[in-house]
C-alpha cells in the first residue's frame, strides 16, 4: 500500500483534507507536516494537532517553516483572514498558548519528508495544501529526493483560470512565489491541482446541514468551521454555489488520479511585476521533450465529491 504524507497550513479546507485523508482506505497516511500559511506556524501546528486528536487520528505531526524563503512573512496580528479566521480555524481556537507547541522542533518537517522519501521511495506520495516553502527547502537540502519520490500533488496556482488573490495570483502560490518557482523549475513529478479544478468541486449549504445532523463533537466542530467558510464565500465568491474544496481535491487527485485530466507542462512561477505569483508554462524549457510535471485542467467533480462526502461523513460519525 502506498504511503501518504499530507503537508498542510491548517486552515479550514486543510482540516477538511485531513479528515478526508484520515478516512480514506486507498493509502496509508503516515504523517502530517505543517507550515505557516493560514495563520502563524504556531497556530497552524496547534490547529493540526488539535483537529487530528478530535477526529481520532494518531499519526505524527511535524512543524515546518515559519515564513517565506525570501519575502517578509505576513503580519498575522493585523491581517486576520476573512475566509479562515485569524487563527486559521474560524476563530474557534484563538491564539496558541505555549503548551500547544510543546515538543515541536522548528522545520523538523524538512528532514521528516527527506527521510520518508529515502525510506519509501516510489511508494511515497506527498500532498501539499499550503505554501511551497517546505518543499523548496526539501529539494535544496537533498535534490535527489525528487528522483526517488513516487508523486507529488499540490494545491497551488491557477493555470488557465484567474487567481483568487488577484487576477494572476492564487493564495498558496502568492504566499511564497520564490519557493513555487524553485520547486516547479526543479522538474519534480508534481501535478498542479490549481484553481482550474478546485473551484469546480464544492460544498453546499445542503452538504453542511447533513454534517450538522450527524450530532457528534467532531461533526459539530467541523460544521462550525465550514459555516464560517461558507459565509465568507457567499460574500467573496457569490458566483459559486458553495465553498471550494481546494485542499481536499489535492488528496482526492492523489488517491484517484483518474478523476483529473492533466496536461504535461514545464512549469514556473512569476516572481515580479504585475503577474507576480502567477503559475504558468516555462517557455525557456519548451524544447525539452521530457516532462515530469503536469497541470490538472479538468476534474470529474461528481466522482470526487461523492467519495469525499462519503469518507468524511464516516469520520465525523466516529
Ligand atoms: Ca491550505
Amino acid at each position: 500500500m502506498k504511503k501518504l504524507i499530507l503537508s498542510v497550513d491548517t486552515g479550514i479546507d486543510d482540516a477538511l483534507a485531513i479528515a478526508y485523508a484520515a478516512g480514506q482506505q486507498e493509502m496509508e497516511l503516515i504523517g502530517l507536516t505543517v507550515s505557516y500559511g493560514m495563520s502563524t506556524v504556531e497556530n497552524t501546528y496547534r490547529n493540526t494537532r488539535k483537529f487530528a486528536e478530535l477526529i481520532g487520528l494518531t499519526v505524527p505531526v511535524y512543524m515546518g517553516s515559519s515564513k517565506p524563503m525570501v519575502r517578509p512573512g505576513r503580519d498575522y496580528r493585523t491581517t486576520g483572514s476573512r475566509i479562515h479566521g485569524r487563527d486559521g480555524m474560524a476563530n474557534m481556537f484563538g491564539e496558541h498558548v505555549p503548551e500547544d507547541i510543546e515538543g515541536a522542533v522548528p522545520e523538523e518537517a524538512i528532514d521528516y519528508i527527506i527521510e520518508s522519501v529515502h525510506r519509501y521511495g516510489k511508494d511515497l506520495v506527498l500532498v501539499t495544501t499550503g505554501p511551497m516553502t517546505d518543499l523548496a527547502k526539501v529539494i535544496k537540502k537533498d535534490p535527489k529526493v525528487m528522483e526517488k519520490i513516487g508523486a507529488i500533488y499540490s494545491m497551488v496556482g491557477a493555470l488557465a483560470a484567474p487567481g483568487n488573490v488577484n487576477p494572476y495570483m492564487e493564495a498558496n502560490a502568492g504566499m511564497d512565489p520564490e519557493a513555487v518557482k524553485f520547486v516547479l523549475e526543479s522538474d519534480p513529478p508534481l501535478t498542479v491541482i490549481g484553481l482550474d479544478v478546485t473551484r469546480k468541486t464544492l460544498m453546499s449549504l445542503e452538504d453542511l446541514k447533513r454534517w450538522q445532523e450527524i450530532g457528534t463533537e467532531r461533526s459539530g466542530f467541523l460544521s462550525g468551521c465550514v459555516e464560517f467558510y461558507l459565509d465568507a464565500y457567499r460574500v467573496m465568491h457569490p458566483y459559486l454555489k458553495g465553498c471550494a474544496l481546494h485542499d481536499p481535491l489535492a488528496v482526492g487527485a492523489a488517491l484517484h488520479p483518474e478523476w483529473i485530466h492533466t496536461v504535461p507542462m514545464h512549469l514556473t512561477c512569476v516572481t515580479e511585476g504585475e503577474a507576480d505569483g502567477r503559475t504558468c508554462e516555462d517557455l525557456s524549457r519548451c524544447d525539452d521533450p521530457v516532462y515530469h510535471s503536469a497541470g490538472a485542467l479538468f476534474v470529474d467533480s461528481k466522482a470526487f465529491e461523492k467519495h469525499f462526502f462519503d469518507t468524511v461523513e464516516r469520520v465525523l460519525r466516529g
